[in-house]
């Protein structure tokens, strides 16, 4: 979007930063930086212990940040909001309260194209409770192949968790496909949406997805907050994650009864700030609107891989209508070779499996480059990048 580095200081601390790698971790806007600085300043405390004013305050600053999020995501009600510290932690709270429900040949269905944070847990899940897990291929042009699951789903299968895009291909996934075919057999759906919130409006009450977890950092948020939605019924239906203060009832030296939701599910002093930057990155992001982010990446996606396809020796991982996420190889060219070429000048992209290594293996490559975009890239910034990548590669061929 042109103009939004101003809302980044990153970008004066840095001149001629082009910043390229917003699927790790965006860059934080002024207003999330300040209200912050402000929060730790003035009316910093820990939240529902204190029976004093600056405690007051900071439990009301954490529980509006929580209704931000539940009206950002269009959930029932702010209780079916659990603050995490991140996707990762999302899954693991999710992957070991729900094995509790798990029974010996039980099926969990995932997807080819799974970050490790939602392949790993579950495969810990499979090994202690003898669960089977089955995978979505994913086919030629990126898309999952949904006639499969059609034809594997079955009142077997407890759980389907996929990613809502992938971070390898870009490609947003047919969620509400998803959710009606599992649905039909009684499954849950849990969608990692790690990916997705940065590109795409997410109404989780229209899609009808059973759980969704995503990262705050990456929405321009501080690190250490996430968020894990759940249908009441079902966060009601599983056992808590962690124990200790703030989400007990009565304990006596033998036993202990738990809150209700979503305390339940936040044992001990909850990452405060984090959240209340959340909210603030939130309305930083209603500002813009997310139909207009939606659409400012996708058509600055498209320009990118039709600059990159026109590069001799280019080949594209992520989908052709990929959306913020753009993974290439270039033949013949270590992919590190490439990052290192760019970093020298001052352009930041990924290079590695980008956390996805048997996706990688699949495409038979060891590695790739990947450009994640963020609210505040523009053309020029793609200009750039193409202008150095070509540099690169006929340095590095040495031509
Ligand atoms: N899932 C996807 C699709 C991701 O892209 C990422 C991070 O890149 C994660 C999960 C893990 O997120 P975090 O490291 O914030 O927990």
């Amino acid at each position: 979007m042109e103009n939004i580095k101003q809302f980044f200081p990153i970008f004066d601390n840095n001149k001629g930063l082009i910043f390229l790698d917003s699927g790790a971790s965006a860059q934080k806007p002024l207003s999330v930086i300040n209200a912050l600085d402000d929060f730790y300043k003035n009316d910093y405390a820990n939240i529902h212990r204190g029976i004093y004013k600056l405690s007051d305050v900071a439990s009301s600053m954490y529980d509006i940040a929580r209704k931000k999020v539940c009206d950002f995501i269009g959930a029932g009600s702010p209780s079916e909001i659990i603050f995490t510290k991140g996707t990762t932690e999302g899954i693991n709270l999710l992957a070991s309260s729900f094995s509790s429900l798990l029974n010996a040949g039980d099926e969990i269905i995932l997807s080819e194209v799974e970050h490790h944070s939602n392949l790993v847990p579950w495969q810990q899940v499979a090994l202690k409770k003898n669960v089977v897990l089955k995978f979505i291929p994913v086919l030629s042009d990126g898309s999952l192949d949904y006639e499969w699951l059609r034809e594997n789903i079955s009142d077997r299968v407890k759980l389907v968790s996929v990613s809502g895009q992938s971070n390898v291909i870009g490609l947003k996934n047919d969620i509400e496909k998803i959710v009606s075919i599992s649905h039909s057999v009684g499954a849950k759906v849990l969608i990692d949406a790690a990916q997705l919130i940065c590109h795409y409006k997410v109404n989780v009450s229209e899609l009808d997805v059973d759980f969704m977890v995503f990262s705050g950092h990456k929405i321009y948020a501080p690190t250490g907050i996430g968020v894990l939605y759940g249908k009441t019924q079902f966060l009601r239906e599983l056992p808590p994650y962690q124990f200790g203060g703030d989400m007990v009832d009565r304990v006596s030296y033998d036993k202990a009864t738990f809150k209700d939701i979503p305390e339940k599910f936040e044992a001990g002093t909850p990452p405060i700030a984090g959240a209340i930057g959340l909210g603030f990155a939130i309305d930083f992001i209603n500002e813009f609107g997310m139909d207009k982010i939606e659409r400012e990446s996708l058509e600055l996606t498209s320009y990118t891989i039709s600059q990159l396809l026109q590069i001799d020796g280019v080949k594209l991982l992520s989908s052709s209508d990929a959306n913020g996420v753009i993974t290439f190889v270039v033949d013949g060219i270590s992919s590190f070779d490439i990052g290192s070429y760019l970093a020298m000048k001052n352009v930041c992209v990924r290079v590695g499996k980008h956390c996805s290594e048997p996706l990688h293996l699949k495409f038979g490559v060891e590695s790739s480059v990947r450009l994640s975009l963020g609210i505040y890239n523009d053309k020029s910034d793609i200009d750039t990048f193409i202008f150095e990548l070509k540099k690169a590669i006929s340095v590095i061929k040495g031509v």
